[in-house]
């Protein structure tokens, strides 16, 4: 393999969010960056924010989309 190209790819921009103190909704551990900027609200809050690994995780829970019926064939 090549690897020469392999920088070609834009890489994910992060935005460093630790001075917010936003915390994971489901973990309560404090998010330091996220893979968006996220907008402050009326109220002061950035509503329900999760950390990479709860985030990742509930895309898992959820499963893909547009299953409907409920069976799997095989
Ligand atoms: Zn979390």
């Amino acid at each position: 393999m090549d690897y020469q190209n392999s920088n070609d790819r834009p890489q994910r921009q992060m935005f460093d969010i630790s001075s917010k103190g936003i915390t994971c909704e489901e973990c309560k551990k404090p998010i330091t960056e996220l893979p968006f900027e996220p907008t402050e609200r009326e109220d002061g809050g950035y509503g329900k924010l999760y950390c990479y690994e709860c985030n990742k995780k509930r895309m898992k829970d959820r499963g893909p989309r547009g299953n409907f019926g409920g069976g799997n064939r095989y």
